[in-house]
Parts: C-alpha cells; sequence; structure tokens
C-alpha cells in the first residue's frame, strides 16, 4: 500500500479578509449541507476504486475556514474517511480554525472527530491591526480558544502570523512573536503579507490608500521572527514555518517533497500517479456533482522543477540521490548550468548529497525558483 495524504477544502468564511483571495466566499451557510453532501460523495467516489492502495498517513481540513460549520460536521467528514480508508495509526490530522468561529463544544467536537492537530489562524497580537486586515476575532478570542485547546487536550498547535501588514510596526510584530513563542505552540508559520489582485487591500493599493513595505524592512521582519523564535527553541524547517523538535507539520512535507496526495472539496488539487489533477471552481457545478476536473500530465520537465523548487523551501533542501531515486537521471544532467551558478553567487549551497538555499538564496528565493522552472 501506498502512502497517501488528504486535503480537504472548506470554502466558507464569516467574511472576506482583505488581503486573501483564497477560495472561499462569506455567506453561503444555506449552502453548507449541500457542500458536506457533495464532498462525501467525492470521498466515497475516490476510496470505492482506490481505498486498498493506500494508507492515509496525514488529512488536512483547511479553507477557507473549516471551523465555521456547525458541530457534526467534521465528525461526519472524519468517519466517512475512517470508514473507508485505510488510517494509519499514527497520524497527523489538523483542521484550520479561525479564533472567531471556536468554542469549547467545537473544539471537543474536534477531538471526537479523531483530530489532532489544529492550526490556528491569528496573524497579529494587536486588535488594531486585526481589524485593519479584516479578521473577525480579537486576541481574546484567540487567548480564550488557545486555552480550551489546551485544556481539551490538543498538543500539537499551529499559529499563522503576518508580517509587513499596513501600519505593522517592527515593535507590534516583535510583540506578536513574543508573546506567541511565550504561549509555546508546537509549530508557528509566518508570511508577509502580499499584494493579490480581487483582495480589498488591492483596490485600496489601486486608489493610493496604503502603501507597501520596503523590500528591506519586509526582509528586517522576517529576520527578526528567525531569531526571535530560534530563541524560543523553534526550528525553522521551511522558509515561513518553524517548529518545536519533531512537530514540522507533515502534511505539508508532503507538498514539498511531491509525494502523493488527493484533494476533495471545491478548486482542491491532488497529486495523483504524477497527474495534477484539480476540482471544478464553480461552487454551484460542484454541489450539483458535476465537478469537471482539469487534468495534468505532469512532463519530467514540469517534475524536476517542481522537485526542486517545492524541495528548496526547506532548510534541510534537496537530496541530489532523490532527484536521481526519482528521475532517473542526475540532476546535474538537467540543471547544472543553475547549479553551478547559484552555488557561485552564493545563493545556492551544496553540502554532501544536500543542495540547500543560503540566507541570500532564501531572501531571493524566487530568482532561484524562477530559474528551475
Ligand atoms: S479566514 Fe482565512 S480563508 Fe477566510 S478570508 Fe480570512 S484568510 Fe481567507
Amino acid at each position: 500500500m501506498k502512502d497517501l495524504s488528504i486535503y480537504i477544502h472548506i470554502p466558507f468564511c464569516t467574511q472576506k479578509c482583505f488581503y486573501c483571495d483564497f477560495l472561499s466566499f462569506k455567506g453561503k451557510e444555506e449552502y453548507f449541507e449541500a457542500y458536506k453532501i457533495a464532498l462525501l460523495k467525492e470521498i466515497e467516489d475516490f476510496a470505492t476504486l482506490n481505498k486498498d492502495k493506500y494508507i492515509v498517513k496525514t488529512i488536512f481540513i483547511g479553507g477557507g475556514t473549516p471551523s465555521i460549520l456547525p458541530i457534526g460536521y467534521i465528525g461526519e467528514i472524519s468517519s466517512k474517511i475512517y470508514s473507508l480508508f485505510n488510517v494509519d495509526k499514527n497520524i497527523e490530522f489538523t483542521i484550520e480554525a479561525n479564533p472567531g468561529t471556536l468554542c469549547l463544544d467545537k473544539i471537543k467536537h474536534f477531538k471526537d472527530s479523531n483530530i489532532n492537530r489544529i492550526s490556528l489562524g491569528l496573524q497579529a497580537y494587536q486588535n488594531r491591526l486585526l481589524k485593519k486586515i479584516g479578521r473577525i476575532h480579537t486576541i481574546e478570542d484567540f487567548l480564550q480558544n488557545y486555552e480550551n485547546i489546551r485544556k481539551v487536550g490538543f498538543e500539537n498547535v499551529n499559529v499563522d502570523l503576518m508580517f509587513s501588514l499596513p501600519t505593522q510596526t517592527k515593535d507590534d510584530f516583535k510583540e506578536t512573536l513574543d508573546n506567541i513563542a511565550r504561549l509555546k505552540p508546537e509549530h508557528i508559520s509566518t508570511y508577509s503579507l502580499i499584494l493579490e489582485e480581487g483582495t480589498k487591500f488591492y483596490d485600496m493599493y489601486e486608489k493610493g490608500e496604503f502603501s507597501l513595505f520596503s523590500d528591506e524592512l519586509d526582509r528586517e521582519l522576517y529576520y527578526l521572527a528567525i531569531n526571535i523564535l530560534q530563541k524560543n527553541g523553534y526550528n525553522q524547517y521551511e522558509i515561513s514555518n518553524f517548529c518545536k523538535p519533531n512537530k514540522e507539520c507533515k502534511h505539508n512535507i508532503v507538498y514539498w517533497k511531491r509525494k502523493e496526495y488527493i484533494g476533495f472539496g471545491l478548486g482542491a488539487s491532488s497529486l495523483i500517479n504524477e497527474k495534477r489533477i484539480i476540482n471544478t471552481t464553480n461552487f454551484k457545478d460542484y454541489i450539483n456533482f458535476n465537478n469537471n476536473r482539469e487534468i495534468e500530465i505532469l512532463e519530467k520537465r514540469d517534475m524536476y522543477s517542481e522537485f526542486i523548487f517545492l524541495g528548496l523551501r526547506m532548510t534541510e533542501g534537496i537530496k541530489k540521490s532523490d532527484f536521481y531515486k526519482n528521475f532517473n537521471i542526475d540532476i546535474y544532467d538537467v540543471y547544472k548550468k543553475e547549479i553551478e551558478k547559484f552555488i557561485k553567487n552564493g545563493l545556492l549551497i551544496e553540502e554532501d548529497d544536500y543542495l540547500r538555499l543560503s540566507k541570500k538564496g532564501i531572501d531571493l528565493s524566487n530568482v532561484v525558483f524562477s530559474e528551475f522552472i
């Protein structure tokens, strides 16, 4: 049996955060039930054809805001998976949660539904900033829920943070990092604000209502995060991800290492047998069981470049021997020119079997990645 990871997309939110271009909608509460039915059917259809081929190692319910669903929904989704698939007893089973949609009973429901990891979207420790970026919760909501999550017995918690937010100061971000590190979540992700088309921030930017941080300031905040988190015992194992020993997010590592995963739900993508499959992004079609998938059979070149730009996100880098194992060709036979150039200008480091980004390479990772694509 092959290892499999499952991603489940819940495309509902209470309101759209001003920076967010994820596939999610507000105000669709009346469709929760129809969506769940379509989702369970999709899971069932896949399992009917494939269940004995796989053992499920990780499940990630993301969105959107999965925690917006009423109590009972997550249990049904979990039971469906457990009844249809072989599930590893050491599974990592994550749910994303917005502190504005949680309560003690919901957290207990997650626990009863086999979930063992909660990923909390906080973003900033200042109510002023939370309001400014369109979050629906306060820092007090976060703290109350964090306490409840621990009370219920969750021992694996991630907190998402953002930097380079409009009006955010270096002191704000330092306060955020210090306060969160003090709470000792097992995992912390921190991403810089990226202006995405179609978001409220993009409109505001176009109208000249706010300006982006300079690259220098953005990098300063990034290094502040690395310093504070490392001092607090967090290991940076990926460009934007930090964890306590052995608490890496196994699910995300599956993406970065290009292992197989199946995505269920609106717009969810899968990587199965070197095919990239993307579900329909049309909500009406999805709930009416017209899931017209886009299927891309990956060319060798796509596989090589994905292996490199996803793998280089991890601080350990990529193993040259893994490249050979996966593709039966030496990495230097494909990318000699690029690798030598980046090593020479200090963006890539070669150490034994590994190639990894240097500090400068992380700052310029987009430049590096684009040359491999
Ligand atoms: S809660 Fe998450 S998915 Fe929903 S709008 Fe905000 S950032 Fe996007």
